[in-house]
């Protein structure tokens, strides 16, 4: 894929400008395609192409039609699982048993369940003395879907199945970063015969393509994930053309240690949140508050724990962690351990790159990180670094706990370890957050909301939520 296109009214094609950016391979600094540089006028052609499906034959598809044309792709990803694999492995540095095991077969689910999904939704009737009413629910016309580029098929995939299932029309813009497996997507959709024009595909830079998509007219709806600072741009712009908009933002997520937790599996379980993809996960538990009364027997074991981890290869199936995006994004990631240190923070582990030789020298790896002794409200303990960095911190009371958890500007996740059912269930309902998860991390069931509260956004995806989201309720009450 040396050349990747946009993909408009059913047809591969460059940008109209015939300009292209490259993207570069975080694993070895080589550039691994170029992508169409879009504006505002290949977004026009989208649009205009999404227009014109929706006006024909797509808008007569059965909901049995759109849900056996997801089945159908679900299908054809899992007929090319290694393909998209080794394709998402290589695009953005993650190790390809991640990309297997993780974001593919995700990509599967994410289909097959909104076939299911859409199939089984339903709204109520709400019965009057004289009148019943009743609710359709309406495509919401032409949406937007902008990703980001950790979890990039997964996240495209969790929101083009549900779109489709509703019967809109999409315009979609992938990361500049991670454009590939979404090209592949396009492919597979026009191989299973959605009809032209229903999926629209425009690569390039956010402030050009991500925005004219978000300013056009006839897009009604923005579903967003990114960051927080381009989320806040993009609700402002979408919201002021009174478009639906879902916005699923930044973490800074804790993960909560009790003295009575089982040792050994949260050990496992805050490396695990901590440092899965690089760090990259918007739900990774980056501050881990531990009980003082268990700091000194969790810690030594926590950091000895992510000193084993290995970095490498992504192709090597035994590697720990990759590279991560781009060197500009681990130099970021380095500024906050340098910060860190100016803070009063001590490098537990890691805080340097690995020496792996060429040609991934030339990448962008870093060892994971441990720091320890910072404030808690330190800036490295309360900002996204959105990488392999993991602050701990000590609590002493549940309240404390709360608290610190609670004191960030963000309210995406947490993880909370303990035995304590009891406290369980009140940590779990004080906790300014989208999503608990008591005892382990990143267990989802596709049906269950899913999205953060305060600066982690705005709206859930999710089973029936996206279903919602990605359709317009009419209330019709027929009198007797
Ligand atoms: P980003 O905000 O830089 O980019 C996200 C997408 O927005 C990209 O496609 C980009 O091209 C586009 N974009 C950039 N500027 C734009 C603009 N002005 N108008 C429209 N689109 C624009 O984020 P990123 O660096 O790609 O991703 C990392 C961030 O995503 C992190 O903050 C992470 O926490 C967040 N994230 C959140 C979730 C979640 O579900 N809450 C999931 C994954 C990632």
């Amino acid at each position: 894929m040396n050349q990747v296109l946009n993909y408009i009214g059913g047809r591969f094609q460059a940008a109209a400008s015939g300009r292209v950016v490259d993207n570069r391979s975080s694993i070895t600094g080589e550039v691994l395609c170029t992508i169409p540089r879009s504006d505002g006028s290949d977004v026009d052609a989208a649009a205009e192409a999404a227009r014109a499906a929706r006006q024909g034959a797509w808008s007569t598809w059965t909901i049995e039609q759109r849900a056996t044309l997801l089945e159908s792709v679900a299908n054809a990803l899992e007929a090319r699982m290694h393909e998209l694999a080794h394709t998402e492995s290589q695009d953005t540095g993650k190790p390809l048993r991640v990309a297997s095991t993780v974001d593919i077969p995700r990509a599967v689910a994410n289909f097959r369940f909104f076939a299911s999904a859409v199939r089984q939704h339903h709204d109520g009737a709400h019965e009057m003395a004289s009148a019943i009413n009743y609710t359709l629910r309406r495509p919401v016309g032409t949406v937007g879907l902008i990703t980001p580029w950790n979890l990039p098929l997964y996240l495209l995939s969790w929101k083009t199945a549900p779109a489709l299932a509703m019967g809109n029309a999409i315009v979609a813009k992938p990361s500049e970063m991670t454009p590939m497996t979404a090209t592949l997507l396009a492919r597979i959709l026009d191989e299973v015969g959605l009809p032209p024009g229903v999926f629209n595909l425009v690569h390039g830079l956010g402030p050009e393509a991500g925005q004219a998509v978000v300013e056009h007219p006839d897009i009604s709806a923005i579903s967003f994930t990114g960051g927080t600072s381009t989320g806040a741009m993009v609700g402002r712009t979408a919201s002021a053309q009174f478009k639906k908009v879902s916005l699923e933002l930044g973490g800074k997520n804790a993960t909560v240690v009790f003295d009575d937790c089982d040792l050994d599996k949260t050990v496992a379980g805050a490396v695990r949140a901590g440092f899965t993809n690089q760090g990259q996960v918007c739900l990774c538990g980056s501050r881990v508050l531990v009980q003082d009364s268990v700091y000194d027997a969790f810690v030594p074991r926590f950091v000895d724990a992510v000193s084993n981890m290995t970095v490498g290869d992504p192709e090597d199936p035994a590697i720990g962690m990759g590279a991560v995006i781009s060197k500009e994004h681990r130099e970021k990631v380095e500024s906050y351990i340098a910060l860190a240190q100016q803070e009063g923070g001590h490098v537990a582990t890691g805080g340097v790159r690995p020496d792996l030789g060429e040609p991934f020298d030339s990448g962008a790896f870093l060892r994971p990180t441990v720091i320890t002794g910072l404030s808690i409200d330190s800036r490295t303990a309360c900002e996204e670094i959105f990488g392999p960095v993991v602050t701990v911190h000590r609590f002493q009371s549940e309240s404390d706990a709360i608290e610190q958890a609670n004191g960030v500007e963000y309210g995406l996740a947490a993880s909370v370890w303990t035995s304590d059912l009891g406290r369980a269930h009140r940590v779990a309902a004080a906790l300014d957050v989208g999503m608990v998860w008591v005892n382990t991390w990143l267990m989802r069931d596709l049906r269950v909301p899913f999205g953060g509260v305060k600066a982690s956004g705005v709206g859930r995806e999710g089973g029936q939520h996206s279903l919602e989201f990605f359709s317009e309720a009419k209330n019709v009450c027929i009198a007797f």
